[in-house]
């Protein structure tokens, strides 16, 4: 039993997006105007994400993510977080936002069963921030951590690293994370943005930033019992100054452990950030489609997934969805 792919590699992480909508614009994901928005009426309900997570937990789905765009945008989030907490079988939950309605939020989704969540920050800088994600929001990013924190939530930071944009404000995050107890996740720009803007040379590397950290704040060991099939790579300051970690999606792929598969927020099932094609569950959730059949196309989704991305190749093909409308 168990969502086993024909490469050995056993799934049981998924995330959900759960809107393609967001309330910030960061430039490595979304367009500053015209953003494409799938139609409302496209986006699966509450019922029918919690019918598709069920059924995925009887397959060994035991890690859930919520993520979007930008999930705290989804009316009602609190009441779908209750529901998918109450399943049975589901070990982890977990949420990635961008923090900027998290003061609102993190009370009504602890109550809600929430414990972890990932908040995206890049920049410390006012107007830095200002410029990646084309709002003035880091105050209330700043405000929603802190909200977090003070409810005892588990708190990690996502920080996208871009040579030449944000190499100054890799060492500031880092000291603000050891501050306050929370790790830092430096993750490597990746060719899924909106307008097509990446290339190699915008990729800050987790070895750059480790150097970095290294000369200025403290060397770093990895962590020996962290786990393999993380995404992060995780370190620890040798000084005792808590832990670190880096995704490093471009400079050293992690496809060979990867255990993750996806569902966007209007019913497609992915079984790679990069993947090409997807599996429609929306018709079958919406068109009288048993648990059995719905199961089974989840198994033929992982059965199919290719062995990695292929992004340090030639024969690269970025996927026709930018990261908002698939879920990261
Ligand atoms: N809006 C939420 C947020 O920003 O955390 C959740 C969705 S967002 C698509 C998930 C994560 O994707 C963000 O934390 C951000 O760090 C990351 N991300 C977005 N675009 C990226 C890109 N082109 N390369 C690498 N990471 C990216
Ligand atoms: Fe919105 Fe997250 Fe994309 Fe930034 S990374 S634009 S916060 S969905």
């Amino acid at each position: 039993m168990g969502l086993y792919d024909t490469f050995g590699r056993l799934h049981d992480d998924l995330r959900v997006s759960v809107t393609d909508r967001c309330n910030i614009r960061c430039y490595y994901c979304m367009p500053e105007r015209e953003v494409r928005f799938g139609p409302r009426e496209e986006i699966l309900s509450f019922e029918e994400i919690e019918r598709f997570v069920r059924i995925a937990v009887t397959l060994g789905i035991r890690k859930l993510r919520i993520t979007g765009g930008e999930p705290l945008v989804r009316h009602d989030l609190p009441v779908l977080m209750e529901r998918l907490a109450a399943i049975d079988g589901l070990e982890d939950i977990a949420l990635t936002s961008n923090g900027v309605l998290l003061e609102k939020y993190a009370a009504p989704l602890w109550k809600a069963g929430l414990r972890r969540l990932n908040v995206h920050l890049d920049t410390l800088d006012r107007e830095r921030f200002r410029e990646i994600t084309r709002r003035d929001e880091l105050d209330r990013v700043l405000a929603g951590i802190e909200a977090c924190r003070a409810l005892g939530y588990r708190v990690k930071l996502n920080a996208v690293a871009l040579k030449g944009v944000t190499e100054d404000d890799i060492v500031p995050l880092a000291r603000f994370g050891r501050e306050k107890g929370i790790e830092v996740r430096y993750i490597e720009f990746m060719p899924l943005d909106a307008q097509g803007l990446w290339d190699r040379g915008k990729v800050l590397t987790a070895d750059e930033i480790m150097a970095l950290l290294a000369r200025e704040i403290s060397p770093l060991e990895p962590i020996a019992d962290a786990d393999p099939r993380a995404p992060a790579s995780e370190y620890q300051y040798v000084d005792g100054g808590g832990r670190v970690g880096f995704v490093a999606s471009v400079s050293k792929p992690f496809c060979l452990n990867c255990n993750r598969i996806r569902l966007t927020a209007d019913g497609k099932l992915r079984y790679c950030l990069f993947a090409i094609e997807e599996t429609d569950v929306k018709s079958l959730l919406r068109h009288e489609g048993g648990d059995e059949e719905i199961a089974r196309r989840i198994a033929d989704n992982v059965r199919s997934k290719w062995l990695g991305h292929q992004i340090n190749t030639a024969k690269f093909v970025p996927p026709p969805r930018p990261m908002y409308a698939i879920g990261g």
